[in-house]
């Protein structure tokens, strides 16, 4: 789908304080060549990024995705962005989305190479219509990601634990899981516990009991998980982050998979296990499409 409105960044200090950061913003044609061939987000994937929901103009939980992308420029040992600055972009760029839903980019690349500065942009555009697979679902397959679960703790340098620009592996798992007729993916980690999905967190439902894998085995701590669980808590069930085994997966109620862009997607067969479309997808749908701070 076209980009419709690009914006580059001049990014500040991360404590730097302005009321107004809108001087450090250069709107570009969005069709229009913008970036360097010596930029490292392309040459390398060397960057990271955040993808926020947009509902008519209203971006969705700013400040997780904010707090998010610091963390990845962090864990990268990129400067960390300064949160105002880059919400203020925000929110320039979710204005000028389309009625509906649209989607807004963060990029934070390490930027030119032998360049002073990293590279800072942030596009805004309009999604595809997933209410179908918000209703009927999706199927799975679970892949090896060929890591033990404590891999973040004993080879950082693999940055898990950071939303990076380097989603070739995990574009690479959405076409095994196509190729073994599978719409998606959940991977496991090599000593046999559930992780995440390619692009999206797992949501497994036991009863009244809802459970996550726990983000400390070098998976991204999704920010629509979050919201989710403040929900269901708030509709008196119990939520919990966990070491999930491999097992665990064939005795789950319901299973969703949930992400900012395609909101709630739920699981309709796990490898060669079913699993019913649960009655309250339709209300997580609802409660994500609503404007949420
Ligand atoms: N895990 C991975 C690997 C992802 O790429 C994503 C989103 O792109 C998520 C989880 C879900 O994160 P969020 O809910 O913040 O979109």
């Amino acid at each position: 789908m076209a980009q419709r409105f690009a914006l580059i960044i001049d990014p500040v200090g991360s404590s730097e304080e302005r009321a107004d950061f809108s001087g450090t913003f250069t709107v570009v044609d969005a069709a229009a060549p913008a970036l360097s061939v010596g930029e490292l987000s392309t040459q390398r994937g060397d960057g990271v990024f955040e993808t926020i929901g947009v509902i008519d103009g209203h971006a969705q939980e700013v400040t997780p995705h904010l707090e998010r992308l610091a963390n990845s420029a962090r864990i990268c040992d990129l400067p960390v962005p300064n949160q105002e600055q880059w919400r203020q972009a925000v929110a320039v760029a979710a204005a000028a989305c389309p009625a509906g839903e649209g989607a807004v980019k963060l990029i934070l690349s390490r930027g030119v190479e032998h360049g002073p500065t990293p590279t800072a942009w942030v596009t805004a555009a309009p999604v595809a219509d997933f209410s179908e697979v918000r209703a009927t679902g999706v199927t799975v397959v679970t892949l090896d990601r060929g890591y033990p679960l404590d891999v973040a703790e004993r080879s950082p340098w693999l940055l898990l634990g950071a939303k990076t620009l380097s989603y070739a592996v995990n574009m690479a798992a959405l076409r095994e899981a196509r190729r073994r007729g599978a719409d998606d993916a959940i991977f496991l980690s090599s000593d046999g516990f559930v992780l995440e999905a390619p692009t999206a967190s797992l949501i497994l439902r036991f009863g009244d009991r809802f459970v996550t894998p726990a983000p400390t085995g070098g998976i991204l701590h999704g920010t629509t998980q979050l919201s989710v669980f403040e929900y269901l808590s708030g509709q008196g069930f119990e939520t919990g982050y966990e070491q999930v085994p491999a097992s665990a997966l064939s005795t789950a109620d319901a299973a969703w998979l949930v992400s900012s862009i395609r909101l709630v997607a739920p699981i309709t067969a796990i490898d060669a296990h079913s699993l019913p479309v649960d009655p309250l997808t339709a209300a997580l749908t609802e409660y994500l499409l609503s404007p949420r701070p």
